[in-house]
């Protein structure tokens, strides 16, 4: 068997090809990339995959870009290394002055981190500093949201409310100082007597209820995706809603914090996805991660308002937190040269153009009257580079899909895969509870081209109509 023939239907199936000494992440061994270029990746077996989502949304101008490149070899031979407790270094210094400048005045301060779970995890400890430096130490409560995801360390887990992901550890993770409110979802959870803006009130009380039962001068914030990744696939919120979170916050003193790791650097075609989906406001603490090293480098970052960052300046002055890897030279000078990528060539618009063709195609193609996944596709969302798929089975009237058990999502992923198509399919998207719902995530390059906007929709429609035609009852 080939190393890209995954057995979709049966992972035991699927054993280990080659001996493997890694502890990988999945029941099967991924096959191994050994080269790459753009968006095509080469497997050791020759196969040739188009990516069309980044990774996991992350690769936002592909593989080998020369201007990265050329930048991470020339700090090699500059200065690989310094510790942050004791040198800055330039790559640092100028990312942050960059990202400050272009964060439409909602930013004063920057620090950075390794990835998305630490700049999460920094954000918490932020928003607690900063309580504890402006003499309000009784604050100790975060309100998040269910079905959102904000990392994978003990705290980030329990922030978050992803159930697959916390299960097997539940036991260890902090019960007592994070809470959750419904997520904004509409599709699914707005009701049908309800219009968008009884909806947003509804989770706005409920909030606002939260607060009161926490105590409301115990909160240190309220933390959301702007736009939900991967827990339930690409979920923007109803209109109106990020504002009315922010104004139970402001009411109260509290933070307005937001989890741009996976929406922001520009994969919705602005640079922060509340810059699209945020009614006009702007967090009082942001976290971003994968976009801004665009899979280069490891690297995350926390942004500072004026708001937080006076609080910090005015008294300790510095930041009570950190790693050795913050600020790494090498991390930095990689990520800015990435988003000087995306400034000098204009990739945001490019986004939008072909993030606009993208949506439209899919929807011509899944929804299409003789297309066989029409009966089955719930809903296409999302903006720029950044699209959700969400398929239901639930249709009385269409002809029963059994999947015997298995992931629809989960299926189409591996038989894409197979197919020369990278897409992440995610599972349990549609629930509170995470055992329902299917949906896939594109996330192509911010620089693709129409041909493989085209591509992407030939392959993923093929693969999805494949795989609904073989289950057919
Ligand atoms: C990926 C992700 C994280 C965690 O980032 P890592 O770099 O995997 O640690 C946190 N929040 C969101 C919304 C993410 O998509």
């Amino acid at each position: 068997m080939s190393p890209a023939l995954i057995d979709a239907k049966s992972t035991e199936s699927a054993a280990p090809l080659k001996p493997t000494s890694i502890l990988h992440r999945t029941p099967w061994k991924p096959p191994v990339a050994v080269s790459a270029e753009g968006s095509y990746i080469t497997l050791e077996n020759g196969q040739v995959l188009l990516d069309s989502v980044g990774g996991a949304a992350v690769a936002c101008i592909g593989n080998g870009h020369p201007e990265v490149v050329k930048a991470i070899k020339d700090q090699v031979d500059k200065v690989s290394y310094v510790y942050n407790m004791q040198l800055s270094n330039q790559p640092a210094e100028e990312l942050a002055k960059y990202l400050v400048s272009t964060g439409n005045n909602a930013f004063e301060l920057c620090g950075f981190v390794s990835g998305g779970s630490e700049a999460m995890e920094a954000v918490l400890k932020l928003g607690r500093q900063y309580f504890w430096e402006t003499k309000q130490p009784q604050r100790k409560n975060f309100i998040a949201r269910q079905l959102s995801f904000h990392g994978n360390t003990v705290g980030t887990l329990s922030l978050a409310s992803n159930p697959a992901r916390r299960a097997p550890y539940e036991a260890i993770l902090n019960h007592e100082v994070f809470h959750h409110v419904s997520p904004a979802y509409a599709k699914r959870f707005q009701k049908s007597d309800e219009t968008e803006e009884q909806y947003v009130e509804r989770l706005r009380q409920e909030l606002e209820d939260k607060f009161l039962e926490l105590g409301p001068d115990t909160v240190i914030g309220f933390v959301a995706e702007t736009v939900v990744g991967a827990t339930s696939g690409v979920v923007p919120p109803p209109k109106g809603y990020l504002k009315a979170m922010k104004s139970v916050c402001d009411k109260y003193g509290a933070l307005f914090i937001l989890d741009e790791v996976m929406s922001g650097m520009g994969r919705l075609g602005t640079l922060h996805a509340w810059e699209t989906f945020g009614d006009g406001i702007a967090p009082d603490l942001q976290a971003i991660a994968k976009g801004l090293g665009g899979g280069y480098v490891s690297i995350g970052a926390v942004l500072l308002s004026k708001k937080v960052a006076d609080g910090i300046r005015d008294t300790a002055g510095y930041w009570k937190h950190g790693h050795t890897y913050q600020a790494h030279p090498v991390a930095c000078a990689a990520s800015l040269a990435v988003q000087k990528v995306i400034q000098n060539e204009d990739l945001l618009a490019n986004a939008r153009k072909q993030g606009a063709y993208l949506s439209s195609l899919l929807r011509k193609r899944l929804l299409a009257p003789n297309s066989l996944a029409a009966p089955y596709t719930f809903d296409i969302r999302g903006a720029g580079c950044w699209w959700g798929i969400e398929f239901d089975f639930n249709d009385p009237g269409a002809t029963k899909v059994d999947l015997k058990g298995q992931s629809f999502a989960i299926t189409v992923q591996q038989r894409a895969l197979e197919n020369g198509l990278i897409v992440m399919g995610m599972a349990g998207t549609a629930s509170l509870d995470g055992t329902k719902g299917d949906a896939i995530l594109l996330s192509p390059a911010y620089n693709v081209t129409k041909e493989q906007v085209e591509q992407i929709v030939d392959i993923l429609v093929k693969t999805v109509e494949e795989v609904i035609r073989e289950h057919l009852q």
